[in-house]
């Protein structure tokens, strides 16, 4: 098998041009998506402002919640008393409601099994209910598709132009301040946030799996956002000129913990090597071409 050597790194050939294997000298490889190795991003919570209000960014890709694991939620459900004094006044009041349960038991992703968190003042709706498709039989959506077709263009067209207006919900974890409320417990209490907090609120908007030994980015991660926000732009022209850093390093503390300071420092070689021309990625797959 072809593969490149330096002195931090090994790289082989992964199951397509897209991804690559980066393995650090104690042995540990990574099937990693090449497209991060050259993306700007960086997460820096700030007021923008949207059609002339000033909101915090946080509001617009906080703004459902987040999916979440039954051992997540009940490490949070644990330490609720302490986190709720710094909630906004509708999460307390839809926690009062709801009898604590932070989560939404209808919205379950059965593929990853996770939970999604709840959102304040009301629940984001979801359009995923599999059960409710069910229910109803195919001749009656097809009839309702005919008898309805002109009403459901009007629907799209006026949802299109609710998109444009601000989200009035938020993840229950959101305060007044657009910060996330357990980080800021985390960070107040000197426990180390990227250890603790959900995953998917550490890690966005890279897939990052131990587990199967992966690193990527989300799927569909760049309309994750209600709106359009800088930090995940697809102009990375524009990105540089903010100052952006490459993603590699913004997310490193989330790469370290996941998979060691080691296999990050293979990462970030190759990734300079990779973004300074020096791979020769057709050496490297031409047992695939
Ligand atoms: S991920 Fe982007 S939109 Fe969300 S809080 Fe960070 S900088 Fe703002
Ligand atoms: S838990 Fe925190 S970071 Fe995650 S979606 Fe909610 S407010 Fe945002």
């Amino acid at each position: 098998m072809p593969s490149i050597k330096s002195q931090k790194y090994i790289v082989k050939p992964s199951d397509s041009r897209e991804w690559i294997i980066i393995q650090s000298n104690s042995g540990l490889a990574v099937d990693t998506e090449l497209r991060m190795l050259d993306y700007h991003y960086d997460c820096q919570p700030k007021q923008i402002e949207v059609n002339g209000e000033k909101i915090y960014c946080s509001q617009l890709c906080c703004y459902a919640g987040c999916y979440v694991s039954e051992d997540e939620i009940k490490s949070v459900e644990a330490i609720l008393p302490k986190i709720k004094p710094l909630l906004k006044k509708d999460s307390l009041e839809l926690l009062e409601k709801v009898k604590d349960q932070i989560f939404v038991l209808e919205d379950y992703d059965k593929d990853e099994k996770l939970y999604k968190t709840r959102t304040a003042p009301e629940e984001w709706e979801f359009s995923d209910n599999d059960e409710e498709k069910e229910e109803v039989g195919e001749k009656d959506i097809k009839e309702e598709n005919e008898s309805e077709s002109l009403e459901i263009e009007e629907e799209n067209y006026e949802d299109e132009e609710e998109e444009k207006e601000i989200p009035k919900n938020h993840c229950l974890f959101l305060t007044d301040k657009g910060l996330c409320a357990l980080h800021q417990y985390y960070n107040d209490n000197g426990i180390n946030w990227v250890k603790e907090k959900f995953n998917i609120c550490v890690t966005f908007p890279l897939d990052i799996r131990p587990q199967d030994k992966t690193l990527a980015f989300m799927d569909e991660f760049d309309s994750f956002t209600y709106f359009n926000v800088d930090c995940i732009s697809k102009d990375e022209d524009k990105k540089i000129e903010l100052g952006m850093p490459q993603i590699i390093d913004s997310m490193k503390y989330a790469i370290v913990h996941r998979f060691s300071l080691e296999w990050w420092e293979a990462l970030s070689a190759f990734s300079k090597d990779y973004r300074a021309g020096k791979i020769d990625l057709d050496f490297i797959y031409k047992e695939m071409d």
